[in-house]
């Protein structure tokens, strides 16, 4: 339900919570029956979730998880858009997303201090640590490409951001996600001039439509210093607009007419490209932000483009380490009770100035959508002593009601997707999906609360499979011990994932940490 406050989901009317099309439940009649299961099911019964729709209840046991869900599964192949799209006409599946279909998303807010991370590595990598007096250009203000913006001036930075919905641009406005908006190039430029002259930092919200405003950038001759994009482009028929056309009319020739949608969409991902390109040739950093752009572009006919991804260039040290966007909920609905959690994290993981740093910047600049709710990446260890620390809270009522735990399937060790979390990985491994099955399995024996595995996700169908995890803490000892187990498996599996592919910081981590990796630290 908080997946789909209308708060946090971009269209709750159509159970889209983000992402394209990403849903928590295939229609509303499936939606009230999970809703219905629920609120029968037993402390030792398991519901299964046949993607957005509930299929079973089997009697397990009280540490089973109470749901499991399997979202957008089809055989390899078959694992393509166009089998997907005809299974979902049927309605046989539903597009899960990463943590639509998994019911573990928290608005934007879930992908902010990932973003924030990516844009401070970068800033360390190539402008001494900050992006002050930098012009980060990109496009996409959805619900994750919304984080862009603050994430961008929390480092600094000025942004121009190009958004076609102007509902969406917004949004993020109402937000604070965005600073300032308009639809004049001209404006826009002025202010973002200006901001960097003075290297202020400054967010601004562009409408319009990048395959549209990102040549006519280049032809002027504006260069800026980073360059990325989170168009939906993963999903070329819902989740990229074709040049000259407005959302609606957008959604009116995608109804009438796909075939022409699709070939008006290629054409003008390729001019978007295109123009991204040459910002590179004139020296801005450019990466893909996880939204299988060069894919699509390269589907368009662009092939001389060689740039990175956003993980094997600025995360993948993190996921060595277990690292990943671990978050968590107050089910009272109380902010009081997240602000009671950051101060006991503060004070217990103190020594690390980069957390704490993040959780007062937290505090002051990030809204609440929904449930009140907190992101911080956390690695193997810190997440087993914070599932503690809640889980006493509760016990001892210094927050009102249960906080739920869980974390994008953006993680160490619960992905496989060779254009994203797994591309170039040292091995070689990078579509071997044995991992992400590996991972959700092993998080059902530890005991977590709800566990999911999803094809598809952020780079579309056939691109990637991937796990997701939550688990409660309610304040008992049982609940206790199954934190302690699941908070354990679920970065160890990371660490394991990346010692098996050969990085030296993992194999490092893992002995460190005492993990038993048969012919890795034995
Ligand atoms: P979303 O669908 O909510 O938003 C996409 C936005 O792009 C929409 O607001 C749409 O109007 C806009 N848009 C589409 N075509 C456009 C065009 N030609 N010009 C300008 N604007 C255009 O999606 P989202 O949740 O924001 O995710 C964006 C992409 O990032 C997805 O592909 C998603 O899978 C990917 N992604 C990113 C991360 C990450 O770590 N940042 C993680 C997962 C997925």
């Amino acid at each position: 339900m908080n997946n789909l406050d209308p708060d946090v989901a971009e269209r709750w009317e159509d159970l889209v919570v983000y992402g394209g099309a990403g849903k928590a439940a295939r229609n509303w009649d499936a939606y009230h029956r999970i809703v219905a299961a629920l609120r029968t099911l037993g402390g030792d019964e398991t519901l299964l979730v046949q993607s957005g729709k509930p299929v079973g209840v089997f009697r397990t046991h009280s540490d089973a998880p109470r749901v499991l869900i399997s979202n957008a599964m089809l055989v390899p192949a078959w694992g393509d858009w166009d089998h997907f799209r005809r299974y979902e006409a049927m309605g046989l599946t539903m597009y899960g997303q990463m943590t639509a279909g998994s019911w573990i998303y928290i608005g934007t807010q879930g992908i902010l201090q990932g973003t924030y991370e990516t844009f401070g590595a970068c800033a360390r990598q190539h402008f001494g640590g900050t992006l002050a007096g930098r012009l980060v250009l990109s496009a996409g203000l959805g619900g994750m490409g919304g984080a862009q913006p603050l994430a961008v001036t929390l480092n600094g930075g000025v942004g121009l951001f190009v958004e076609v919905d102007r509902e969406r641009i917004e949004r993020r406005h109402r937000l604070r996600y965005v600073d300032r908006v308009t639809a004049s190039l001209d404006e826009a430029l002025a202010w973002a001039e200006e901001a960097r002259a003075r290297r202020e930092p400054l967010s601004i919200g562009l409408a319009g439509n990048a395959a549209e405003i990102h040549p006519e950038l280049a032809r002027r001759g504006v260069r800026p210093d980073v360059v990325t994009d989170q168009t939906s482009a993963h999903d070329m028929l819902n989740g990229y607009i074709p040049a000259g056309l407005s959302p609606t009319e957008a959604a009116e020739l995608r109804r009438r007419d796909p075939k022409e949608y699709l070939k008006r969409a290629y054409d003008a991902i390729a001019v978007q490209m295109r123009a991204m390109l040459e910002f590179q040739r004139q020296g801005a950093i450019l990466f893909d932000y996880g939204n299988n752009f060069r894919r699509e572009a390269e589907n368009a006919g662009v092939s001389d483009f060689s740039y990175p991804g956003f993980v094997p260039a600025f995360i993948r040290p993190l996921f060595c380490e277990g690292q990943g966007p671990f978050r968590w909920v107050a089910l009272s609905g109380n902010p009081e009770d997240i602000y009671t959690t950051d101060r006991v994290l503060m004070e217990t993981l103190h020594g690390n100035d980069h957390l704490v740093r993040w959780l007062r910047l937290a505090q002051h600049r990030v809204p609440f959508q929904g449930l009140p709710a907190r992101i911080c990446w956390l690695g193997y260890g810190d997440r087993q002593k914070a599932g503690r620390i809640f889980n006493d809270l509760v016990a001892s009522g210094r927050v009102q009601a249960p906080i739920v735990i869980g974390r994008d399937h953006l993680d160490s060790g619960s992905v496989a997707s060779p254009n994203r979390e797994t591309e170039s990985m040292r091995d070689g491994s990078d579509a071997i999906a044995d991992w992400p099955i590996l991972n959700a399995l092993l998080n059902t024996a530890a005991g977590a609360t709800w566990v999911a595995v999803h094809h598809g996700g952020g780079v579309g169908i056939g691109y990637a499979i991937h796990a997701g995890m939550v688990v409660v803490a309610d304040g008992t000892a049982e609940a206790g011990r199954r934190l302690d187990r699941v908070l354990t498996t679920d970065p160890g599996s990371g660490i394991m994932r990346h010692a098996d592919a050969g990085y030296p910081e993992a194999i490092d981590a893992a002995r460190r940490h005492g993990l038993n990796l048969p012919g890795i630290t034995t």
